[in-house]
């Protein structure tokens, strides 16, 4: 008697929300803003709202569920990721403050008044995001690259947790806000983009955040553009020949223009064998771990 073939599928896996669940978020989220796109307040209520989501799939089904954490390890992210935030913001609102005018003036000299206002909003919002992402990939490569771009971004921070989760896109260094609200700042003051901007930073947070996501899903067709998850942790990983990959932290595009693109599995994340502590993070800008194995 002829045995059943082995299911392919192992437990507890639903191929459809492999597929479907990043390009769902993406879609879900744009619509909400678009239905009213002059409402400060669809930033936060779209970024609790993903996070709920996406916490609740990991918790369910993780991806590695040595990368679950205890609730009060989730509990210490989920307060710091809140005041991180505000941080950002502040520092968003302190860019406005000190670059409107003078790249509004620049604008004028350099006759950039080139942005195209009369496109749809929807395709300005991908010409300000990917035009964005451009200038982050070459920041972030520099980050990488250049040990003293490396240390006064304090990027190692964000590399240096073992376990990650969707939370994980806002566990940074005080010190790279200023690096993380650069491009979007100046594509938006330099051109003079309006509301689409709004736009294109909340689709970059939402990316950003299932990027780093504890969840299997699915690169294919998404992954031509958008940065998944599959290649976010890649560029998480402890080897370093892997973590000099996949820049783009909510486009892919770029790296798969500049060649530094690359698919694959990861084993371990973190910045060395070991984690370091809350403090010793905060001071990495000054003092990088001794085990550090993916320093520049
Ligand atoms: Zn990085």
């Amino acid at each position: 008697m002829r045995s059943k073939p082995a299911d392919k599928r192992s437990p507890g896996r639903i191929p459809a929300l492999e597929y479907l669940l990043q390009p769902a978020i993406l879609v879900a989220v744009m619509a909400l803003w678009f239905s009213n796109p002059e409402e400060p307040l669809i930033y936060p209520i779209v970024l609790a709202t993903v996070h709920v989501l996406l916490g609740v799939i990991e918790h369910w089904m993780p991806a590695r569920p040595d990368w679950l954490q205890p609730a009060r390890e989730k509990l210490m992210n989920v307060v710091l990721v809140v005041v991180l935030t505000i941080g950002i913001g502040i520092v968003a609102g302190w860019y406005d403050m000190l670059l409107r005018e003078p790249l509004a003036e620049l604008r004028a000299i350099l006759h950039l008044d080139i942005w195209p206002h009369d496109w749809p909003l929807f395709a300005q919002v991908l010409l300000v995001f990917f035009t964005g992402e451009f200038i982050w990939y070459w920041l972030h490569r520099m980050e990488h690259r250049w040990a003293l771009v490396w240390r006064i971004s304090g990027h190692g921070v964000h590399h240096s947790f073992k376990k990650l989760g969707g939370l994980n896109f806002g566990l940074n260094h005080p010190l790279e806000f200023f690096f993380l609200v650069a491009p979007s700042a100046f594509v938006e003051l330099l051109f003079g983009v309006g509301i689409a901007a709004a736009g294109a930073s909340i689709l970059a947070v939402v990316q950003a955040s299932i990027a780093h996501a504890n969840i299997r899903m699915n690169s294919r067709v998404i992954g031509w553009l958008f940065t998944t998850n599959e290649y976010h942790i890649h560029h998480h990983s402890v080897v370093m020949e892997e973590s000099n990959t996949n820049y783009g932290c909510a486009a892919i595009v770029w790296d798969r223009l500049f060649g530094t693109f690359e698919p694959g599995p990861t084993r371990e994340a973190g910045t060395g064998p070991t984690e370091p502590t809350l403090w010793r993070k905060a001071l990495m800008p000054f003092r990088e771990p001794d085990d550090t194995a993916i320093a520049p």
